[in-house]
């Protein structure tokens, strides 16, 4: 069985646990905190965004996947951290230390990354002067803002942030507080938002917004804390003192993604945000290693978009380590027409979903996982100049190819040499094109275990008869 390490058991890390468990990989999930659920385990509040889950907290719902998650052999080490991931040969190793132990693992196929987000704390003050002086209490970061008892106890609440997470506190605590909302800024948040804190403000006005404007230094005296503010936005600078009982940090997240210049061999490619740069299909800069969940989503972070990546990974993980049978035999047809001053242009493992086949399980099941591989030699391997138009575009060929499937959508082939064929006719549209050959393949298609397909060679020369 192979084996799959999973770093971070939050929504996106549990959901690539779960559907590679599915798949039949053993898989080891790696936490940093005492227990799996991630950021979920820190929302109080209802959340109402996940189909089918209206009435339940954040922190139900995490519960919820850890009951999932026990039903299966899916390992979970809490209180965990990888120290050292160790690539050798087609193999990754970790090094983890597991109650000050250092324990060493090998031979894993594949490692998700789904580290999560961490919001922003006391450092995006740290060079106010007077911050020194606030007591720790009066600050409440991220999660901390939105627990029954930040919510009920402020008179006056200063809420430092323009993003979703400020503004939906904004409108919270409106209901208790008055609140004074620091937008660095214009504020980012969903229309939504916005607008019911204009509806409050319009029958009383309870929340006070300073767009443009930073603080400029923090007093605490009396229990109670003196904010001095500047607006940024106009040449004067107007400064302002406003006075609190506490602050609400909600000045967003960073990607947890530091951990992994330390851990590995080489580096993960990021973002200038520090995101982690994922293709379509979830896979890193490194072969075998892919990322999930709000660490590679910059934006579109969320329960359900988490658990869909997670998903997402474990499939491209799946299909990647079972290689169809023509990527493992591509070498043959590389060998097929070459010629000097020809080059060979490929186009490897195009996945598409079709409903093809003559069995009637194949029928009934309507979209079957197809892999195509389209070969088709080149007229010119050492192009005048480095210009695109001097060679062809392999781009247009996957067009081509997803042209006819999209053009096949909700019909049913019996055979794949029609669909090779049909392939094929687009492919000769290019004039350059006077051969290519078309392999397409059924992953699993025999006993759920062996690969079957059909590979066409076609030449323009019979185009007619096609
Ligand atoms: C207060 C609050 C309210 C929210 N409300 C909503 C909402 O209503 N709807 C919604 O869709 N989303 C909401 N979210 C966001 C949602 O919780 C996240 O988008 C989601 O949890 C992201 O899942 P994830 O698995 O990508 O990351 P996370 O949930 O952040 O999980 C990452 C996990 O990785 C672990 N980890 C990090 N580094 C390491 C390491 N080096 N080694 C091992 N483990 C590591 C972390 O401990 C964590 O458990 C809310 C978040 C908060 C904080």
């Amino acid at each position: 069985m192979e084996k799959v390490l999973i770093i971070g058991g939050g929504p996106a890390g549990l959901s690539a646990a779960l559907w590679l468990y599915k798949y039949g990989f053993e898989v080891l999930v790696v936490e940093a905190e005492k227990r799996s659920g991630g950021l979920l385990n820190k929302n109080y509040q209802v959340n109402d965004w996940l189909l089918g889950t209206y009435e339940k907290t954040g922190q139900t719902i995490a519960q919820q996947f850890r009951k999932h998650i026990k039903k299966t052999k899916i390992k979970i080490l809490q209180d965990t951290k990888a120290t050292k991931i160790r690539f050798a040969g087609k193999k990754l190793h970790i090094e983890y230390l597991k109650n000050g132990k250092r324990i060493q693992d090998s031979n894993f196929s594949a490692c998700v990354i789904a580290s999560g987000l961490s919001y922003r704390n006391e450092d995006v003050f740290k060079n106010i002067s007077g911050i020194k002086k606030i007591p720790e209490k009066l600050i409440r970061c991220g999660p901390e803002a939105f627990t029954l008892k930040a919510l009920r106890q402020p008179k006056r609440v200063l809420v430092v942030g323009g993003g979703d997470n400020a503004f939906e506190n904004a409108r919270m605590m409106c209901k208790r507080s008055r609140v004074e909302m620091i937008v660095r800024s214009k504020p980012r948040a969903q229309k939504h938002l916005l607008d019911s804190i204009k509806e409050i403000n319009n029958s009383k006005k309870r929340c006070w917004i300073h767009e443009n404007t930073k603080i400029l230094s923090l007093n605490y005296d009396k229990n109670k804390i003196r904010v001095q503010i500047t607006s940024s936005a106009k040449k004067n600078k107007i400064k302002k003192m406003l006075t609190v009982d506490c602050i609400h940090l909600l000045a967003g997240y960073l990607p947890n993604t530091a951990f992994l210049n330390e851990i590995m061999d080489g580096k993960i490619v990021v973002d200038a945000n520090g995101y982690i740069s994922i293709d379509d299909f979830g896979r890193t800069n490194f072969t075998g290693v892919y990322a999930a969940g709000d660490v590679s989503s910059p934006n579109f972070s969320g329960v359900v978009t988490a658990l869909a990546s997670g998903a997402k990974c474990a499939k491209t993980i799946e299909r990647d380590l079972n290689p169809s049978f023509l990527q493992k035999h591509y070498k043959g047809l590389d060998k097929i027409n070459r010629k000097a001053g020809y080059s060979y242009i490929y186009l490897d493992n195009i996945q598409v979903e079709l409903s093809i086949g003559v069995y009637q399980y194949e029928k009934y099941l309507r979209n079957l996982d197809v892999a195509i591989v389209v070969g088709i030699p080149a007229n010119r391997a050492k192009p005048n100049k480095d210009d695109i138009n001097e060679v062809i575009n392999y781009e247009s060929f996957v067009e081509a190819v997803r042209k006819v499937v999209d053009k096949q959508q909700g019909k049913h082939f019996n055979l794949l040499e029609t669909l090779a064929k049909l392939i094929a006719k687009e492919c000769f549209k290019n004039e350059n094109v006077q051969y290519l050959e078309v392999r397409i393949n059924k992953p699993k298609a025999i006993d759920g275990r062996v690969d079957a397909g059909v590979e066409i060679p076609f030449y323009r020369s019979e185009l007619s008869k096609l």
